[in-house]
């Protein structure tokens, strides 16, 4: 008997877990370690028309960019991606930002891009345009951010990963960065990111379990204005891309499941230079005011379906702020806004938006911050 619910588990396991993922990745080192005749591959990447999905795609250059503006405009056919405006389905690929390839390796490349239409204007979901007018007109503040991405690994089949396949685990509270087979679910998946990012030259800067089990979160950080998009879009494709290895789905759904369970969020940390010198706390708290009188404006950028999304997750419980309400406080996580301890004693440094989704983008909420709270009057 106990042979034959083994056999059962496996089979339920195998079909959770993509076909790709079973290839003989043993047999592809074969070919990754082959030269390339000088050649470097470029993969594009860029923002669909979803505003969350990523796309890319590769093309060789005969040597490696040493720089960004090496690196040639591209394009792709926008009526595949919910992007083309009607018959004009061509959109152009601007590369923005480059990073070295965890995948293929030195000397290729990853390539952020910003999507333009046929008339070069910026696409319906590039927001990384407006975001960087915004980023350019507060720089000299030297505005830092810092964004904490929690997300949820789900099999093939969009079970939560590693969840027994009827009913439900042992209830929260072990699993917060939690140690052990019985408390933390596809901890691989977690650090081979986490490698992915730092060959890649992604400011990331730590990583942990989550309170529901098989939710993890990364932070990637302090990076200044532009930036911060740029390196979180990254980090996340790196994470799709890592999972599809293990051949498991990370999702960014705000409540991947209903009930007593977490939700994940993007939670924005952000400080000003003078925020972060001696008295700062008193240009945290004027930001904070200023933050209080747009809440309804910020909730409607803070995740792609104007607020929709996060109507799931911001309810009161479960670590957050009701998203009908605006809150601060120091060390208050059921707050809109949390100045963390240290800061409060200290009387400088930064304070926490718990507000954003996880499947935020990155460029809007930063966008929003900045316009708020420094280019608003008092
Ligand atoms: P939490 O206690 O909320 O879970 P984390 O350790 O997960 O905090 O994340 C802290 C985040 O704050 C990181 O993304 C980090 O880069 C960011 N951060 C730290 N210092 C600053 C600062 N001065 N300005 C902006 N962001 C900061
Ligand atoms: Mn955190
Ligand atoms: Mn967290
Ligand atoms: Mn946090």
């Amino acid at each position: 008997k106990n042979v034959l619910v083994k056999r059962l588990w496996l089979q339920e396991t195998m079909a959770s877990v993509s076909s790709s993922s079973l290839l003989n990745k043993a047999v592809r080192q074969q070919y990754m370690g082959l030269g390339q005749g000088g050649k470097c591959q470029v993969t594009y990447i860029w923002v669909d028309g979803t505003g969350e999905g990523l796309r890319n795609k590769t093309r060789t250059l005969d040597s490696e960019p040493t720089c960004i503006e090496e690196i040639p405009e591209w394009n792709f056919d926008g009526s595949s991606t919910y992007q083309a405006e009607g018959s004009n389905s061509d959109m152009y690929l601007i590369p923005v930002r480059m990073f070295r390839d965890p995948f293929t390796l030195d000397p290729n490349k990853l390539v952020l891009c910003e999507v333009l239409k046929y008339n070069r204007l910026p696409a319906e979901t590039n927001h990384r345009h407006s975001c960087n007018q915004v980023m350019q007109q507060v720089k000299d503040h030297c505005l830092w951010f810092g964004m904490e991405q929690e997300y949820t690994l789900l099999g093939v089949d969009g079970h939560p990963f590693s969840w027994p396949s009827k009913g439900f685990p042992a209830p929260q509270g072990p699993y917060y960065c939690g140690v052990g087979a019985n408390h933390a679910y596809g901890r691989d998946v977690v650090e081979c990111h986490y490698k992915a990012c730092l060959y890649a030259g992604i400011q990331i800067c730590g990583t942990n379990a989550e309170v529901m089990p098989s939710q993890w979160e990364f932070q990637v950080g302090p990076c200044e204005g532009i930036e911060m998009g740029d390196h979180l879009w990254v980090a996340r494709f790196l994470l799709h891309r890592v999972c599809e290895d293990f051949g498991v789905v990370a999702t960014l759904d705000p409540k991947p499941i209903t009930g007593n369970w977490n939700g994940a969020g993007c939670h924005t940390n952000v400080s000003t230079q003078q925020m972060r010198e001696e008295e700062g706390l008193k240009y945290i708290e004027l930001a904070i005011e200023k933050l209080g009188k747009k809440h309804k404006q910020h909730i409607e950028v803070y995740d792609p379906r104007g607020g929709k999304d996060n109507m799931r997750r911001l309810t009161g419980l479960h670590e957050t702020s009701s998203i009908n309400d605006f809150s601060a406080g120091v060390a208050n996580r059921g707050a809109s806004i949390r100045i963390p301890r240290q800061v409060g004693k200290d009387k400088r440094g930064y304070f926490e938006d718990r507000r954003p989704a996880a499947n935020c983008d990155p460029y809007t909420v930063t966008m929003a911050i900045a316009q708020t709270c420094l280019l608003d009057p008092t």
